[in-house]
């Protein structure tokens, strides 16, 4: 099925965060764009924040951008303790300014945890999707990675 008739479709009969997180299981991430005003969000909102426009079209992100903040977590929450992380083990979460002009919130990887002040904001950022759990319990959760 062409992606324009997935989005059709989606923009029919789904709420709009269903259809961010259906999107990112088959590797696309989905943004909106106003069409008055040109605001794109990540995920999707059916109201444009910068306009209070109703006008969104669904659009995939080419998934480049850059480290705009980030903050390295050494006391994860339940869902991320059960990934392995914790004080021995932190992880890194950002706000990754996306090339299409999105803010958007994403796990930092393959930056050193151990030595925070190395990774750089502004840095080049490339989407990495990850998949975590078995079988019909994976998730998938939007990551980037610096760009090689
Ligand atoms: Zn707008």
């Amino acid at each position: 099925m062409a992606l324009e008739e997935k989005f059709a479709e989606v923009e029919n009969n789904e709420f709009y965060s269903a259809a961010y997180q259906r999107f990112l299981a088959e590797g696309k991430l989905i943004g909106s764009r106003c069409r008055t005003c040109g605001h794109v969000c990540v995920p999707p909102k059916p109201i444009c924040p910068g306009c209070h426009g109703g006008e969104m079209v669904l659009e995939e992100m080419k998934g480049k951008g850059r480290l705009l903040s980030y903050t390295v977590i050494a006391v994860a929450p339940p869902l991320m303790v059960e990934e392995g992380y914790d004080r021995n083990n932190p992880y890194c979460g950002g706000i990754v300014e996306l090339e299409e002009g999105a803010k958007v919130p994403a796990r930092i990887v393959n930056v050193n945890v151990r030595n925070p002040e190395k990774i750089e904001l502004g840095m080049g950022l490339s989407i990495k999707y990850l998949k975590v759990g078995q079988g019909n319990e994976t998730k998938t959760f939007l990551a980037f990675e610096p760009t090689s």
